[in-house]
């Protein structure tokens, strides 16, 4: 019998963050969203700081993922990212304060070298930490 549902495995350098059927998965490609349903072609793509979410029996569940890649064989999609949490694992206060430490740093850019990037990506990684907890 045709496999009618994907397998979703997104895990991290620390942990498995989640393991499940979907019967959609839509990632944050670095050239833009992309969805995936079973019998997509196999592929492989870079992933932007940003929220992914899978589908399952009407279902709905949202991911903050901080960048890494996305793999599609067959029935199968697994993420790597450098991190990730499931919305209802974000701590939004933590959030918020990293959000402020990144506005401090960036603040300080108009008297003192910073470290722009790694400021401006702290500070993406916070903003969708809050949107993603937020849905
Ligand atoms: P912070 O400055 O608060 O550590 P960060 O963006 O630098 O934020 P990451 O390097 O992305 O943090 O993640 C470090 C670890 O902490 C990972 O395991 C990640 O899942 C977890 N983490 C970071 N922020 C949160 C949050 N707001 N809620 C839950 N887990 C978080």
């Amino acid at each position: 019998m045709a496999e009618k549902q994907l397998l979703l495995e997104v895990v991290t350098p620390d942990r498995k963050v989640l393991a499940t059927d979907a019967d959609v998965v839509v990632c944050p490609g670095v050239e833009g969203q992309f969805g995936v349903l079973i019998g997509h072609v196999p592929f492989l793509s870079a992933l932007e700081i940003g929220e992914m979410y899978y589908k399952l029996g009407g279902k709905t569940e949202y991911l903050f993922i901080n960048g890494g890649f996305a793999e599609v064989t067959g029935a199968k999609v697994t993420i790597v990212a450098e991190s990730a949490e499931m919305g209802k694992e974000i701590d939004v206060e933590r959030a918020r304060r990293a959000k402020e430490r990144a506005e401090q740093r960036l603040a300080k850019a108009k008297t003192e070298a910073i470290d722009w990037t790694r400021a401006e990506a702290a500070m993406r990684r916070s903003l969708m930490r809050m949107k993603v907890a937020g849905r």
